[in-house]
């Protein structure tokens, strides 16, 4: 047989992957609390499953314009300037895709040459450096400071002449790292120095507990600024595989061409059901942050005296554990964590060097099963 392409020789298979085989094969004396999920434990809100369904019965299962059924990107414009004050023509600066995921790697292929350097901010999620090395591309990663914040400090060390665009996700999976309205403000202005794209992975930008800033309310970047968002985490939708991009049409005219070619459309009923999710009461999303932000509390207070230490988020379902406590068995802290208390989470590793001593814990269980796992923290 022929070779595959040598792109895929740098490709890391998933660590929540990994973890989840490693508790099927074991054999565990107690229960093991699963604290691995990337999505919430929320069904998706009635109303939103109604849409699909109406959709599907009034037979709309055809594949739909390629930007998106016009409403839905009319939806999108509206609502986005709702939250930011910041306009999106529906008709060309708003592109539907297959989840925010799909519109990302759309990003890469459409950006990417080969030996582009894409700057992320460590601890990160672990596909961008996926999506931007399977285009050839080279993620160049600027290490956190000591508490896992983005050393911004450093951005400027690590600009080059193959620096093609800088990607923020904010708030941060896995740290749940809010940026501040000053530290976006200097991103701008390099990206501006040094004529660079900014990708803002704005996925979270619902679940926050504290302030938000959209990197889109920067004027003077919006023709080198593409935002990815999307309905999975926001509205529990992370099967319906539901997502867009914002950009400027110079830049989605380019990025719509890869999606005509791969995905053709986004799914119809769902988005179909999208629109609900931004035309219908945002009660369910209130109500889900507000639990995510209750359990964050629960987390964060009964860690607060050791013996490991909690980074408390600011957005996010995610909160980063130190584990610095276990000496050397702390880079592989998921590991000790399964076996000695029955606990899974995923590799801080997994986020980048920063993050190796580390966990993320995910706070999509209920607080009863948060509380035991505490418990089994303080006590083994
Ligand atoms: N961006 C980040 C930072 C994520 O954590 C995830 C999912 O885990 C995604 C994007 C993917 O979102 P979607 O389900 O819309 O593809």
């Amino acid at each position: 047989m022929k070779s595959f392409a040598s792109r895929l020789n740098q490709l890391v298979p998933s660590a929540s992957m990994a973890m989840a085989q490693k508790i099927s094969e074991g054999n565990f004396e107690r229960e093991i609390i699963d604290l691995t999920f990337g999505q919430p434990d929320f069904d998706t809100p009635d109303h939103i499953k109604e849409a699909a369904w109406d959709a599907i019965r009034k037979g709309r299962n055809g594949y739909t314009s390629s930007s998106g059924i016009s409403e839905l990107r009319a939806a999108i414009g509206t609502f986005h300037h709702h939250l930011y004050h910041v306009s999106y023509d529906p008709g060309s600066e708003v592109l539907v895709t297959p989840g925010a995921k799909q519109g990302l790697m759309y990003l890469m292929q459409a950006l990417v040459n080969p030996g582009d350097e894409v700057i992320l901010f460590e601890p990160c999620w672990l596909s961008y450096q996926d999506m931007i090395l399977l285009n050839n591309g080279t993620p160049v990663f600027i290490p956190a400071k000591e508490n896992l914040e983005p050393d911004l400090s450093r951005l400027e060390e690590y600009i080059t002449s193959k620096t093609k665009a800088i990607l923020i996700n904010n708030p941060i999976n896995p740290s749940g790292y809010v940026f501040k309205q000053q530290e976006l403000q200097f991103i701008c202005k390099l990206a501006e120095q040094h004529d660079l794209f900014i990708i803002a992975d704005e996925i979270y930008d619902r679940i926050v507990f504290t302030g938000f800033t959209s990197m889109s309310e920067f004027d003077s970047i919006r023709d080198r600024l593409i935002v990815a968002n999307g309905f999975s985490k926001t509205y529990a939708m992370t099967g319906w595989r539901i997502g867009y991009l914002l950009a400027n049409e110079q830049i989605l005219s380019k990025v719509s061409l890869i999606h005509q070619h791969t995905a053709t459309c986004a799914s119809a009923p769902s988005q179909y059901a999208a629109v609900a999710a931004l035309q219908g009461s945002q009660n369910p999303v209130d109500q889900m942050v507000k639990t995510y932000k209750e359990r964050r509390d629960i987390m964060v207070e009964g860690l607060s005296d050791g013996p490991f230490i909690i980074i408390p988020p600011d957005g996010t379902f995610y909160a980063m554990l130190n584990m610095s406590s276990l000496g050397a068995d702390a880079e592989n802290a998921a590991w000790t964590l399964l076996e000695k208390f029955g606990i899974a989470a995923v590799n801080g590793s997994s986020y980048g060097k920063s993050a190796r001593n580390y966990v993320r814990l995910s706070l999509t269980q209920d607080s009863n099963l948060l509380t035991e796992a505490m418990h089994r923290l303080k006590n083994g």
